[in-house]
């Protein structure tokens, strides 16, 4: 048994508490939760005094490609579909397995030094990402991306099958998988049904791109008869509860409309968008149309951070100035999209992403006593609009210490880090 004592808690699914005791079973689950006082200690427990930080739950990023933490920073300043066709698809064609295995530990490793304690991901040799999550004691859903264009369709179709079958519930459960169409400019419509089709088979729910670029709107309009890719996928039955879809920046009222009856989630990517030049998604429109959002931030290739306090900051900014409205996203709806809302976006509700007895423990404690946090009059606000990453001290996955004083304490970042620089080296040699 773990006693948290003395943190502002953020339950995100009730008040919070302003100096909190979280109890941690050793069955890895939160085991009690209330006022300092309230809460019994079990004698034996292990105390950890945070008097001075805020416990959240651990946060959720909705859309990732971690391995391509190899290509962080390539191609900067390209646009989307240059960036993909000049830099990154011919330093892909180079990854093996093991790139995949050490790019996947190094994002691992910065995101759970970040406070976040659960990604989706859309990769291939996906089970090197598996394998990496496993180690570092994350949680993930991950998926194998598909692209329809390929002369090995068929074959990565069933791959991706089999992955989901193996490894659905795998690393004691903190590993679930989703089956991956890249998107509606990649997948030919034969091969977008096929996908859903192994989806309903196995269960699982679909996680694709979708809207991300004016230009892939219009050649989707062009190629369907005037229909946005929003619309399309509606029509082939695709948005539906469970359904991850990343980024849905270029949406109308219909768009918006159709997303929000369907169910479906989106993870809001707003440091891609920017940096891609892709636009600005109107989440805040979204929202009031009742659509489900996370964020996330993309791959390290295209973000360049995995910081989820970088991508909550940049998401309150952009929809408030967009706005012309300090009131548009205020702080704390973008914590709940950074946990609860996250986790539910990934399937997740009932497991993580708020702070409640029977949920599992992944927490994240921050220290709130550095300058820039300094004095605190209001606890979200400060984490929203000025914590970073570095100021998490302590993460717990499923009720493991994963990340204490700062650093991964069961992988070698370090070594990860250097690994990954050797691969990016050959990935992107001349
Ligand atoms: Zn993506």
């Amino acid at each position: 048994m773990i006693a948290i004592e003395g943190a502002y808690v953020l339950t995100m699914g009730g008040p919070d508490i302003p100096a909190g005791t979280v109890l941690v079973g050793d069955d890895g689950a939160i085991a009690a939760v209330g006022a300092h006082g309230e809460v019994a200690i079990p004698p034996g427990a292990t105390t950890v005094n945070a008097a001075g930080h805020a416990l959240l739950p651990g946060l959720v990023n909705c859309h990732n490609h971690a391995a391509m933490a190899l290509l962080r920073g390539y191609g900067a300043d390209l646009p989307l579909q240059r960036w993909l066709e000049e830099a990154i698809f011919p330093a892909e064609a180079r990854l093996r397995a093991d790139d995949v295995y050490w790019g996947s530990l190094a994002a691992v490793a910065e995101m759970l030094r970040g406070g976040t304690t659960c990604f989706a991901d859309m990769y291939f040799f996906e089970d090197e990402a598996a394998r990496a999550v496993d180690e570092a004691g994350m949680r993930a859903v991950l998926s194998r991306g598909l692209v329809g264009l390929d002369p090995q369709a068929a074959a990565k179709l069933a791959e991706a099958e089999d992955f989901c079958r193996r490894f659905q519930g795998a690393a004691g459960g903190r590993v679930t998988t989703m089956m991956a169409p890249h998107a509606e400019y990649t997948c030919p419509e034969p091969y977008l049904l096929e996908i859903d089709a192994a989806a309903r088979r196995l269960g699982r729910p679909l996680h694709i791109h979708l809207a991300e670029t004016a230009a892939e709107v219009q050649d989707c309009r062009d190629r369907h008869g005037g229909r946005s890719p929003v619309r399309y996928l509606h029509d082939l039955g695709l948005l539906r509860p469970g359904t991850l879809t990343a980024h849905c920046v270029h949406v109308d009222a219909d768009d918006i409309a159709l997303l929000a009856a369907s169910g479906a989630a989106i993870s809001h990517n707003p440091a891609s968008n920017c940096k891609l030049g892709s636009g600005i998604a109107p989440v805040a429109r979204l929202q009031a149309a009742g659509a489900r959002i996370g964020l996330g931030t993309d791959g390290p290739g295209s973000t360049d951070s995995l910081s989820m306090w970088e991508t909550m900051r940049l998401a309150g900014w952009l929809a408030k100035a967009g706005a012309q409205d300090a009131a548009a996203l205020p702080a704390r709806t973008l914590l709940h999209w950074a946990t609860r809302d996250g986790a539910a976006a990934l399937g997740l509700g009932a497991v993580c992403g708020r702070i409640a007895p029977g949920l599992r423990a992944d927490l994240c404690l921050v220290d709130l006593r550095a300058p820039h946090l300094q004095p605190c009059a209001d606890v979200p606000a400060a984490l929203v609009y000025a914590a970073t990453a570095a100021d998490v001290a302590k993460v717990w996955v499923d009720g493991t210490l994963v990340v204490d004083a700062g650093a991964t304490t069961r992988i070698d970042a370090g070594r990860a880090l250097a690994e990954a620089a050797v691969r990016m080296n050959r990935l992107i040699a001349p």
